[in-house]
């Protein structure tokens, strides 16, 4: 139920809601540049995340009540006595806050040890993924983007693995985007 997001919520400036969190939802809130680092870290499926462009803010969500612990630097934790101000589902472009990863039905939250890890690589506390796991970001063509090409060593991809969500915030990665590889690994093909 991705309504329940907005439980509780109060109209806002902008056409904004602004939402209690720790109620169906944590948040985490990072500066933008540390959260498309992050983002590209989660190991798992992304939930929702919030794009604010004037605070230069992401907001990742989270399950409900499970940010209490966190610790990490350079990122805030928002539950229950916290106010997010929600832009309404449908709005997944600038101006103002908008989805840059729209709430989905099932798809709502990032999982809180799984960001938690994936800050703390965007962060450099702990290393990232393999280097041979690592796709060029900075040079991946239109099929690689598409998934029609491995994202890793080029070749056309004929049984493909997940191999993570990247987002750059420039050219084809301006929006978050799925990665692709060949299954089980890349190698000569033929
Ligand atoms: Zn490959």
């Amino acid at each position: 139920m991705t309504d329940d997001i907005w439980s509780g919520a109060v109209p806002s400036a902008g056409g904004l809601w602004l939402t209690p969190a720790g109620q169906t939802w944590d948040a985490v809130r990072l500066p933008s540049q540390l959260g498309l680092c992050a983002l590209s870290a989660v190991p798992g499926k992304l939930g929702a995340v919030l794009m604010a462009p004037h605070s230069r803010r992401m907001y990742f969500l989270v399950p409900p009540r499970t940010t209490t612990s966190w610790n990490l630097p350079h990122s805030t934790a928002l539950s229950e006595a916290d106010h997010v101000a929600l832009p309404p589902a449908h709005r997944g472009r600038p101006p103002g806050p908008h989805w840059f990863i729209p709430p989905r039905h099932g798809r709502v939250h990032t999982r809180t040890d799984q960001l938690h890890a994936a800050v703390q690589v965007a962060l450099g506390l702990r290393p990232g993924r393999p280097q041979e796991d690592q796709p060029n970001l900075a040079g991946l063509s239109l099929d690689q983007v598409q998934g029609r090409n491995c994202a890793l060593c080029n070749a056309p991809l004929v049984r493909a693995r997940r191999t993570g969500t990247f987002c750059t915030g420039t050219g084809l990665l301006t929006e978050p985007v799925e990665l692709w590889s060949c299954e089980p690994r890349c190698g000569p093909h033929h």
